[in-house]
């Protein structure tokens, strides 16, 4: 190691076994980051690890770890994966030969990699520092806690604790998690003078208390825009997964007056995936978070409002105007309106789950609860990709994951990247032609009852730990008798409104609704909530730009 480890500033990590390369990376470094940021250099995994250790004893904080694959002793995947341990929230990097990327691809799941980097990376302003810009506005905003940071106290196996902490994770607002019975936790219940009792309790970070929150309390002290500027816009857009934040995106950009509500976080579904690996532009995959990230900070760039905690419980026509009404009563008017709610996790239906939600049952909260389940053995139910992409990423803490699959093989339903994937980790599992009948216990989940369809048989299992991935359904209910839908909820839109060549009932317009219009004009349908649609974030984001190109025709031409 050649670098001093004084000072405070984040420290860019880069190792490699050839001295003038890893000479060259930090040169590259020191240049554009030097100023702000510390650069540690090591030419060896195990030297680097040492220095890690170091910073890590110092209180230090890592942001990005640049390691090259191909070193004698250690490869670069080996140390990611160590390093992983002691600087959870870095950002990681791979540098590999052109040879070597087909390692660094397989590498993008074991060590979670957010990038792999080609040598050369000349010249660095086209190569090098657009990564790195990248990877430490993600450190900042998302995983690296600042100063003042939230802290939420609370129990482990309550359900409000948990939806809280999922809140905040979603909304990628950072935040610390307390026990309420470890030191720190009885810590800041004394300082904020609650005897704890009613929890969770938050600590925003200016200090003020908050005691079992609404998410829209919640939303409003850790800075969230929860309260739109105007009255009317040029368009509302009613969800804030790929498809609205698309929709956001194109209308903003395009000079439309643009709102977009979202009751709970924006990312949808897509915001809960721990790795999108199929979305054009991110060969090595990026996480829902991340692109959550981005999508969001390009509306609001544009000029898009978007408001969290705003949950549209009814629509109506008043002339022109279209009117959402939200839960609080409060409504918003606009020309025009895309509905992008996308689908709601279905639920499982067995004894005992519903009363244990949260309390060790779990849908779709793969991120949130990932380090909860270190060490401890994890079960999912479902066979599709969402199940899949979550086994993955639980099993790079959990002692086991099991897969409990009704049909007699993946093959059915997962994509085949994936079996290959979940076949070669040690310790995953799967369970197939099972269901599962019942859950037990009382404080949270302590034991399944599995049948064995074939058979009938039963066996229950100690289980702490239960993830349910099993398909979706529409969130249109509110929708009811506003827009016409399928048997199955979807919304009903252009084309597919027609029957036998007659306009739906009650459409007074004379021409036929354009492609995604539903059966009320100014009303466009974008994403997983159309009937037919992909159940795809790419076609959800072409949904949500169609649907503007849409909105602009029906301005021009109502
Ligand atoms: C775990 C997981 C992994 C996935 N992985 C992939 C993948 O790798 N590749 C891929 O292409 N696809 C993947 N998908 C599918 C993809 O995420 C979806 O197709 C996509 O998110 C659909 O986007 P959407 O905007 O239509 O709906 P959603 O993502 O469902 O977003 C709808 C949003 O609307 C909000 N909403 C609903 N009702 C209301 C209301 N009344 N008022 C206000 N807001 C409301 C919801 O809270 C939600 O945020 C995955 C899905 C899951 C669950």
């Amino acid at each position: 190691m050649t670098q001093s480890l004084a000072g405070l500033r984040p420290v860019l990590l880069t190792v490699d076994d050839d001295p003038s390369i890893s000479r060259a990376v930090a040169r590259d470094l020191r240049r554009r980051y030097g100023e702000h940021h510390r650069i540690v250099r090591a030419e060896s995994g195990e030297q680097a690890l040492e220095a890690l250790r170091e910073l890590t004893l110092r209180g230090d904080q890592v942001a990005v770890l640049l390691a090259d694959y191909r070193m004698p002793g250690m490869t670069g995947i080996e140390f990611l994966e160590q390093a992983m341990d002691l600087f959870p929230a870095a950002r990681r990097v791979l540098l590999t030969a052109y040879a070597d990327t087909g390692a660094a691809i397989d590498a993008i799941n074991v060590v979670d990699l957010d990038h792999y980097l080609l040598k050369p990376w000349d010249p660095p302003e086209e190569k090098l520092y657009p990564v790195v810009d990248a990877l430490l506005d993600a450190w900042r905003t998302a995983d690296h806690a600042p100063v003042t940071e939230t802290r939420v106290v609370g129990h482990r196996w309550s359900a409000r604790s948990h939806e809280v902490r999922d809140f905040l994770a979603r909304n990628q607002i950072a935040y610390r998690w307390c026990l309420a019975d470890e030191p720190e936790g009885k810590r800041l219940l004394d300082a904020a003078g609650t005897d704890g009792l009613r929890l969770p309790v938050v600590v925003a970070p200016g200090g003020e208390t908050l005691i079992e929150p609404s998410d829209a309390e919640l939303a409003e002290r850790v800075g969230l825009s929860t309260v739109p500027s105007a009255d009317f816009y040029d368009v509302v857009v009613i969800g804030g997964g790929p498809a609205g934040l698309g929709a956001a995106v194109y209308a903003a950009s395009e000079g439309l007056r643009t709102v977009l509500v979202e009751r709970t976080a924006t990312g949808g579904q897509a915001g809960q995936s721990s790795r999108i690996e199929n979305y054009l532009g991110f060969p090595d995959g990026v996480s829902g978070s991340q692109l959550t990230d981005r999508a969001r900070r390009q509306a609001t760039r544009f000029g898009a409002e978007v408001l969290t905690t705003r949950h549209a419980i009814g629509l109506e026509a008043s002339g022109s105007a279209r009117s959402v009404r939200f839960a609080d009563g409060s409504q918003l008017h606009a020309h025009a309106v895309i509905l992008a709610t996308g689908v709601t996790y279905r639920q499982l239906r067995a004894p005992g789950v519903e009363d244990l939600t949260s309390r060790g049952v779990f849908y779709g909260s793969a991120l949130t609860e990932a380090a909860s389940c270190a060490g401890e053995d994890v079960y999912i139910v479902g066979g599709a990709n969402s199940a899949g992409q979550a086994a993955v990423h639980f099993a790079r803490q959990a002692r086991s994951v099991t897969l409990l699959v009704r049909g007699p093989s993946l093959e059915a339903s997962m994509s085949h990247y994936l079996i290959q994937q979940l076949a070669a980790l040690p310790n995953v599992a799967v369970r197939p032609c099972t269901e599962v009948v019942a859950a037990h216990g009382t404080e949270h989940l302590d034991k399944l009852e599995l049948r064995h369809i074939p058979s009938g048989a039963t066996n229950t299992i100690d289980a702490s730990w239960l993830f349910v991935f099993i398909g979706a359904s529409p969130h249109t209910d509110w929708l009811d008798g506003v827009v016409a839908r399928d048997d199955a909820g979807f919304v009903l839109s252009g084309p597919d409104l027609m029957v036998d060549g007659k306009r739906p009932p009650g459409w007074a317009l004379d021409r036929d609704p354009y492609h995604l219009e539903t059966s009320l004009p100014g009303v466009f349908v974008a994403g997983d909530a159309r009937a037919d649609s992909m159940k795809r974030v790419a076609s959800a984001v072409g949904d949500g730009a169609m649907a503007v190109a849409l909105v602009h025709r029906y301005l021009e031409k109502p």
